[in-house]
């Protein structure tokens, strides 16, 4: 049986008779917590750590609260955003600042990302801006994309095919540092119809790489692609969390699991709790080390008020001296952050592999913000310094037959996957248990 196929649930008990125990209070486990109890059904969460929110969390920096992972959502289909609404949050979702972001190339300075991309490929690659990043021989071999017809379509990772279509200069200078900045991964290591759903088929259908992204691009709503939440998105979860004891769920912190079964779990102590269901919100046997750093800066520096390098930078691999993969302006890219924190004072959060040594972490990131930001940042101007790694998504795991998996390891990672998959498989459930 696939992951995550529900079992009947037979006989007529009634609902608030029906007890599900959620593993995992990350957003996925909280969210169907949440809905399950309004439901009608008993609802026990247990979570491993001392807090919930798994990846949407918070930490103070000089005084400054800021998220300290997730810190916004993609707005399609309104997923989040109607939690948001839910939770009485409505009123604070809140747009970035448009200016975009930017690029630091592995050779010469940063220049503003390209507009009409999708992952980096271009959709026009003449146009200046383009360009500007791979250079007048760089852009005219990715224009040769127009005359393949059929060349690359049957390549499985977004690496090759966009080697094939546009050569190497489009992707080591333009999609690597993009997909390296929100995947964690190399394109040659991800599959195209995976991080770009839709792609491979319409570029059969152009036979150009560049008009499927047009494409593409132009079927997506207009608007901003993602929004955050005034305050920070960990407030989502605060919320979830202050809510649930309200409705009747039974929280249990530092209860990690290590075993489910579609009417029982174990609990690390050895204790057994049944269940009419069971639903995993999480990985057992452990989260596996952490593969991602932030570095988070707080700095005073009238010079950044001007925001230079718009809402942040990403940044190519082998740029010269600079070890950050990704660089984000967060006073910048958030209005509210910056009246909050005042004029001068400015948030850099800064993204490292994790075998970056966490000795001189701050003194890297300071030096790897000046250059990426293009003004000086001396080490006195730092007022405050944060350090906090994760682990990489969890993949797919094989669960007993009448276990519901719900999260990123499903759904695929951001919040507006988790959290649509979570609500999906608990209204799928509470029709179950009306039948
Ligand atoms: C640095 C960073 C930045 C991100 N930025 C964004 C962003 O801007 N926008 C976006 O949409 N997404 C972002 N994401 C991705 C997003 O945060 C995740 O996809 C999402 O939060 C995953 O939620 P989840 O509930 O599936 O898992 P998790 O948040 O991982 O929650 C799992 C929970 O289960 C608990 N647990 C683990 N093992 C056990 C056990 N054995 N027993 C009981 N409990 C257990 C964990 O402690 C944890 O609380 C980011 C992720 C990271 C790491």
């Amino acid at each position: 049986m696939p992951v995550g196929d529900a079992v009947p649930v037979g006989g007529a008990v009634p609902k608030d008779e029906r007890h599900v125990v959620i593993v995992g209070g990350g957003i996925a486990g909280l969210v169907a917590a949440r809905e399950l109890a309004l439901g009608g059904v008993v609802v026990t969460l247990l979570e491993a750590s001392g807090s919930l929110g798994g990846k949407v969390a918070s930490q103070d920096i000089a005084g400054i609260r800021v998220d300290s992972g997730a810190e916004s959502f993609a707005t399609r289909r309104g997923t989040v955003a109607s939690l948001a609404v839910d939770l009485g949050l409505g009123d604070q979702v809140r747009a970035p600042n448009p200016a975009g972001a930017w690029l630091q190339r592995s050779h010469g300075h940063a220049v503003p990302m390209p507009k009409s991309g999708l992952l980096g490929i271009p959709g026009t690659p003449l146009a200046a801006d383009v360009i500007a990043v791979v250079g007048l021989a760089g852009a005219f071999r990715a224009q040769l994309d127009s005359l393949l017809m059929l060349t690359g379509s049957k390549e499985r990772t977004l690496g090759g095919l966009v080697r094939r279509r546009m050569g190497n200069r489009i992707l080591d200078d333009l999609v690597a540092p993009v997909v390296l900045g929100v995947h964690s991964r190399h394109p040659d290591e991800l599959d195209v119809d995976v991080v770009a759903p839709g792609l491979r088929k319409a570029l059969l259908a152009k036979n150009s790489l560049a008009q499927a992204v047009l494409e593409l691009r132009g079927a997506a709503p207009a608007g901003s692609a993602v929004n955050g939440i005034d305050g920070g998105i960990a407030r989502l979860v605060e919320t979830l969390a202050e809510k649930l004891p309200r409705l009747g769920v039974e929280v249990r912190l530092d209860s990690p699991v290590d075993d489910v079964r579609a009417d029982r779990v174990t609990l690390r102590s050895g204790e057994v709790l049944e269940a009419d269901r069971v639903i995993q919100a999480c990985q057992l046997g452990g989260q596996g080390a952490d593969t991602i750093v932030l570095a988070t800066l707080v700095v005073d520096s009238p010079q950044l008020d001007d925001a230079p390098r718009g809402t942040g930078l990403l940044v190519a691999p082998g740029a010269h001296g600079i070890l950050a993969k990704a660089l984000t302006h967060t006073t910048a890219k958030w209005p509210w952050l910056a009246a909050t924190v005042g004029k001068g004072r400015h948030v850099i959060r800064l993204s490292y592999n994790a075998d970056v040594a966490p000795q001189g972490l701050q003194e890297q990131a300071r030096s790897d913000a000046e250059k990426l930001l293009g003004v000086p940042i001396p080490p006195a101007s730092v007022v405050g310094f944060a350090r906090v790694g994760w682990p990489a998504p969890p993949a797919a795991q094989p669960v007993p037959e009448g276990v519901i998996v719900i999260g990123e390891s499903v759904a695929g990672v951001g919040l507006a996957a988790v959290v649509g998959q979570a609500r999906q498989q608990v209204e799928k459930l509470l029709r179950d248990f009306e039948q």
